[in-house]
């Protein structure tokens, strides 16, 4: 890591005094916090991995915005498009890397992180490479396409001795955060029914050139890329618990010739040990986006669109907490640099995005032969 961000003791001195006075206040606090700071030195290096839309549209514009981020490379297909953005951002050419030349990052010390934003089939090889050449690694959701692939990720950056945090920036997010706080501390008794669907439509016309709709770098239909929201959002309400079981079935196929490879919709239950249960969707055929969840003593929804950028608006039988709006790009690399820097354990570790892809695991089993299907988290 680059040790000379935050060096001088009486800025690193500030900065923990801070994060300790932040004590159980969110992590959007401790970001608020860490914008308090006089500027560092020097930023941490960021290299995105992947330049497509989310890289380009969300990521950067977040990265531009951050006093702790600066991207000092890229890991692209495309050699002109890297030149553009070495050109745009001012770092140096030989900080332009193609996917297979990616062992040479350990020889580019203004690379302190690798943030893999690829198709979701990619995310493996591209989250190992990056660890063996000795860089943390933000990965995007879904962490990978199998558990196989979450253990593999999370033993190279393991073994490599550099960290592995995932994209999940709703776990940087005041309405999300306070769902999860009202169900650590058991605010209305534990959630016990829970629902929440996620989705977008993808269209009429079938697309060649959409990797979503491509098994081999997606990795499934829409609970690989919407799905994953509703499965986080119940373990936040579930204060962070992987559920027993699954049931699942997949929804009808209204657009046949869209979705030949993968499935349009699919449903599924999320059942606990003590009887919570929550009943999902995750869709590519329509816009919906909400959550609920219900205690003896209480509920708590987040509206339409909760899991979209917009920022959400959660709702308890109590009112409408006053909360603040945020961009969770920002929110979300922000405070993962807090924790880089801090050395604090991430918020949305390797091992929460394995527990994921382990609850999808199951729900594809389970819709396939039609029975429960036990979760191995
Ligand atoms: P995209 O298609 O816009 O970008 C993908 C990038 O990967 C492109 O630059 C493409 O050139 C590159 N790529 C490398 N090898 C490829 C291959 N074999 N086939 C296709 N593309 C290849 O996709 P995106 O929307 O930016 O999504 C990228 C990742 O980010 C996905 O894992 C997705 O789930 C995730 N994502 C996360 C969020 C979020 O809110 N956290 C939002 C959107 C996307």
């Amino acid at each position: 890591m680059n040790s000379t961000f935050l060096s001088t003791p009486v800025s690193r001195r500030r900065f923990l005094q801070q994060i300790a006075v932040a004590g159980a206040a969110t992590l959007v606090a401790r970001r608020a916090l860490a914008e308090n700071l006089p500027p560092p030195r020097k930023k941490l290096g960021i290299a995105l991995c992947g330049l497509g839309n989310y890289a380009t549209a969300h990521l950067l514009p977040a990265i531009k915005q951050s006093r702790f981020w600066q991207v000092t490379g890229v890991v692209t297909g495309s050699r002109p498009k890297g030149e553009q953005w070495a050109r745009d951002l001012g770092f140096p050419r030989k900080n332009i890397f193609s996917y297979d030349t990616m062992h040479r990052l350990a020889d580019c010390p203004e690379i302190d992180v690798v943030y893999v934003v690829t198709p979701n089939g990619l995310h493996a090889r591209h989250t190992i490479s990056a660890a063996q050449a000795g860089k943390h690694v933000i990965c995007e959701k879904p962490m990978a396409v199998s558990v196989a692939e979450c253990d593999a990720m999370i033993q190279a950056c393991r073994s490599h001795g550099v960290r592995l945090m995932i994209g999940y920036r709703l776990h940087y997010e005041p309405h999300h955060l306070e769902l999860a706080r009202l169900a650590r501390e058991r605010t209305f008794g534990p959630f016990m029914t829970m629902s929440g669907e996620n989705g977008y439509d993808v269209g009429d016309t079938p697309d060649r050139n959409n990797w979503r709709l491509i098994p081999s770098l997606s990795g499934g239909g829409p609970i690989m890329d919407m799905g994953v929201y509703v499965i986080q959002a119940v373990c936040m309400a579930q204060a962070e618990t992987a559920p027993v079981s699954v049931t699942a079935r997949f929804g009808p196929v209204t657009r046949p010739k869209v979705f030949t490879a993968v499935d349009q919709s699919i449903a599924w239950t999320m059942d606990y040990a003590d009887g919570a249960t929550a009943q999902c969707l995750a869709t590519y055929a329509d816009t919906v986006s909400k959550f609920r969840a219900e205690a003896a003593g209480g509920w708590a929804q987040i509206e339409f669109p909760a899991f979209y950028y917009d920022n959400p608006v959660l709702t308890t039988s109590r009112g409408q907490p006053d909360l603040p709006s945020v961009n969770h790009q920002l929110a979300q690399l922000d405070a993962m640099a807090g924790e880089i820097l801090e050395n604090r354990p991430s918020h949305a570790p390797g091992e929460m995005g394995r527990r994921d892809l382990a609850v999808i695991e199951a729900v594809y089993a389970a819709a396939r032969t039609g029975r429960r299907t036990p979760v191995r988290a």
